[in-house]
């Protein structure tokens, strides 16, 4: 896990751009948002050893037990999320990025938290591309927290399994905000249902439940 493939190949972009085909046959809509994604090599977020098969609609690992989720996840919970640019945009879960730059690529302004140590410090030094994306901000925490120096919030994304709708998180999210994460229990853990929560403009909540999916847990506390 610590070289990074810096060539965008014919190849690579070809690849690239039947996954988006795919991702448009399996019922992504926002053209935005698949622009956004046609416009990243997935490859570049991954170990050497997964290039051949980096534009398959699969999850990957990417060390510490941690995983890139599929392409279609990434697409599916961007399009509900409803980015508009320059907005503020809670990412907890940084992993490899990849979330992040397409949300950047989108025009937001991401500020994303990643609880381990080995990870974050990853991100930190090993992917000179991201110099394009000024507009992601990392941070070693605990995502339960969230960044409440940096709030409101117009939009959160959680991209692990939360047991829980975070207090904390609704408190950071501006009203007429919306945030976007897999809920699930102990009881079934490896299945989680995609919800979005809307804060209204006077403060109520609208919780919406769309598909099945499938996220590592939301672990609290920072690993170093
Ligand atoms: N968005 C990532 C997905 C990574 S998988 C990507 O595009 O690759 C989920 C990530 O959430 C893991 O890296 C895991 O360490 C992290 N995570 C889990 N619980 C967390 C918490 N409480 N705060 C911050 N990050 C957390």
């Amino acid at each position: 896990m610590n070289t990074v493939e810096v060539t965008d190949s014919y190849r690579h972009k070809g690849l690239r751009q039947q996954l988006i085909d795919s991702l448009k046959d399996k019922g992504i809509t926002d053209e935005l948002v698949l622009k956004a994604m046609n416009n990243i090599p997935r490859h570049y977020f991954l170990d050497l050893a997964f290039d051949k098969i980096a534009y398959e609609d699969r999850a990957f690992p990417i060390g510490e037990g941690q995983t890139i989720s599929q392409p279609y996840t990434v697409a599916y919970q961007t399009q509900l999320l409803q980015i508009n640019q320059f907005e503020k945009v809670l990412e907890i879960g940084t992993g490899s990025v990849y979330q992040a730059t397409v949300l950047a690529e989108l025009g937001a302004k991401v500020f994303t938290i990643e609880r381990q140590k080995n990870l974050f410090d990853k991100n930190k030094k090993s992917y000179p591309f991201l110099s394009k994306y000024r507009n992601i901000k990392f941070f070693y925490g605990d995502g339960y927290l969230g960044l409440p120096q940096y709030a409101p919030f117009d939009k959160i994304i959680i991209t692990a399994a939360a047991p829980f709708i975070p207090e904390r998180l609704i408190e950071q999210l501006k009203p007429g905000g919306i945030f976007v994460l897999p809920l699930g229990d102990d009881e079934n853990p490896n299945q989680q249902i995609m919800t979005r929560v809307k804060k209204e403009l006077d403060g109520t909540l609208t919780i919406e439940e769309f598909e099945n999916c499938s996220f590592v847990p939301m672990l609290s506390g920072r690993q170093k």
